[in-house]
């Protein structure tokens, strides 16, 4: 494959490549099904080449510092000097924006306010990696034994692979290799097959900003290279983002292979909706939270519980959603895009079906949505179920689609209920008008991500991506302080610089502390 069409390039070694693989995917707009680029599945000895430095005259080696050759120098550098490699990158990123903008529309279809957004909350994680030198300050106490000092330092890990889904095809990637750059480390990425022109573009304005060669790595593949990375012995860190299933083989394979890991995996999100809120600002929140990105967020809200009362809103929601429609990226009046491809289609029509064949109430049904001058896209309008019960396929599975489902309880025990047996805990909202709900939700709430009349609360940077649960694997969460931690290793050192002279050996463990 390949002839006029755009070749996706990686970074290999210093520079941008094209892949001599055979293997090459097509790259389709999924808004038109137009074929747009094609993608390399990266060769063994390109997957090889981008980590450790091959020697030349061997198939792959001979090119620029590779991952691990580059971390012996990188891991040197002045902190304050990286941090300002990452203040010019988020200057580029700014300069770029609409560039950027466009690329994300184009590999995922979203309308263009929200692939916006997609690289805006990537350029906050580059802002907040910038701060690294606060970041990454260890701890120190004088004199914990007479004479003695203890101190620590965070320090770099080495290699980190990031491994990134196709739904947020810039701020993925920029929750990954800035941070990891910035405590030190080099990255290899490895992005989505369905969706590699923004991560490729990310790469490039990193070198344009003054990244060393080697640094960052960018190469191209699906689970082959993906599981080539993951058993390559000179990678230490391995963060992922996608589907549970294959976060879950992630997980084990990094671990099993003695890598430390973060896998941010699939989402089933409930908004809870009090008789006292506002019926206004609950339907606006819920169609946008429920179908915008067409559903294709892990922080979507998937399920509305409606408590006692508020479900008298299931009128107006129906109407809502009646009137929202999908449409291409520079479409003004259309809500969301397509679905990514046409199995991602099939995937979700099939669900809707069993919804009903299961006894659910369609009450909005978005499968035969179509757009003028788009016939070749993967459309589908908003869906609402109403009469759902947790034991129905449409609740049990991660749906990823526009599909939004409405369960009603009576009170908002139930709900937490409801809530704290589903397997997953990544975001979950609260919408009310009393202080005394909101707290005992967010108190009891077994889900790591929690809005109070905030619909999708995806923490800024300072704070931790923490999905809980069937949502994550791991110990320490992307970005935040946490992210530093999950890139940097503390080293602990404990310091005599006596005067006195000591007369003997000391054979006990014990300091001069008792
Ligand atoms: P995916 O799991 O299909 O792909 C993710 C990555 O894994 C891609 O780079 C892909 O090439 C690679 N991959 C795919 N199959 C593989 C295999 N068998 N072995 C090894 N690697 C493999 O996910 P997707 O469809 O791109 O993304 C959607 C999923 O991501 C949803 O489930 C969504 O909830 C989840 N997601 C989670 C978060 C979060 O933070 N929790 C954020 C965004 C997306």
């Amino acid at each position: 494959m390949g002839g006029s069409l755009t070749q996706v390039l990686q970074l290999i070694g210093g520079g941008f490549t094209q892949s001599e693989t055979d293997d090459w995917l097509p790259v389709t707009n999924p808004a038109t099904g137009e074929v747009i680029a094609s993608v390399p599945m990266a060769t063994p000895a390109e997957v090889e080449a981008a980590v450790a430095a091959a020697p030349p005259g061997v198939e792959g080696g001979g090119r620029g510092p590779q991952a691990a050759a580059a971390f012996e120098s990188w891991r040197r550098e002045p902190a304050p000097r990286r941090a300002r490699l990452m203040l010019a990158y988020q200057h580029l990123l700014k300069e770029h924006l609409d560039e950027l903008t466009e690329l994300v529309a184009l590999d995922t279809g979203k309308v263009r306010a929200d692939a916006r957004g997609d690289v805006w909350r990537g350029v906050e994680v580059v802002e907040h990696a910038a701060g690294i030198c606060t970041l990454l300050e260890g701890e120190t106490l004088e004199n914990v034994a007479s004479g003695v000092d203890c101190y620590s330092f965070r320090q770099p890990l080495g290699v980190c692979l990031g491994i990134t889904p196709f739904n947020f095809p810039a701020m993925i990637p920029l929750w990954m290799f800035p941070m990891a750059i910035a405590c030190g480390d080099t990255m290899v990425l490895k992005p989505s097959e369905q969706a590699p022109l923004t991560p490729t573009r990310l790469a490039e304005l990193f070198v344009e900003a003054g990244a060393p060669e080697g640094v960052l790595q960018l190469v191209h593949g699906g689970a082959d290279q993906t599981n080539a990375l993951l058993s390559h012995p000179q990678i230490q860190a391995v963060s992922f983002v996608g589907s549970t299933a294959v976060g879950r083989h992630v997980h084990q394979s990094a671990t099993a292979n003695g890598k430390r890991a973060q896998c941010m995996m699939g989402a089933k999100n409930h908004m809870v909706v009090m008789p006292d809120a506002d019926e206004g600002q609950v339907v606006t929140n819920l169609v946008g939270a429920g179908v915008g990105a067409a559903g294709q967020r892990c922080m979507a809200i998937s399920v509305a519980v409606l408590v006692g009362e508020s479900r008298r809103l299931i009128p107006s929601l129906t109407r809502a959603l009646e009137r929202t429609r999908p449409g291409r990226r520079d479409d003004e009046g259309a809500a969301f895009g397509p679905i990514i491809s046409p199995g991602a289609r099939e995937r979700i029509v099939g669900l809707i079906a069993q919804g009903v064949e299961e006894g659910a109430r369609c009450e909005v049904d978005g499968r035969q949505a179509t757009v003028p001058g788009c016939e070749g896209g993967n459309w589908l309008g908003p869906t609402l179920f109403t009469g759902v019960t947790s034991e129905m396929t449409i609740y049990r599975e991660e749906i990823f689609g526009p599909v939004l489902l409405v369960m009603e309880v009576d009170t908002l025990d139930e709900a937490l209920a409801l809530i704290n047996a589903n397997p997953n805990g990544n975001g979950t909202s609260i919408f009310c008008a009393s202080g005394a709900a909101a707290r005992r939700f967010t108190h009891e709430v077994a889900v790591g991500q929690v809005g109070v009349n905030v619909p999708i609360p995806v923490p800024l940077p300072f704070f931790n991506f923490t999905g809980w649960r069937g949502s994550f694997l791991g110990d320490l969460h992307p970005y935040g302080k946490q992210g530093v931690q999950f890139y940097t290793e503390t080293k602990t050192v404990t310091a005599r610089w006596d005067e006195e002279e000591t007369d003997g050996p000391n054979v006990t463990i014990q300091l001069d502390s008792e």
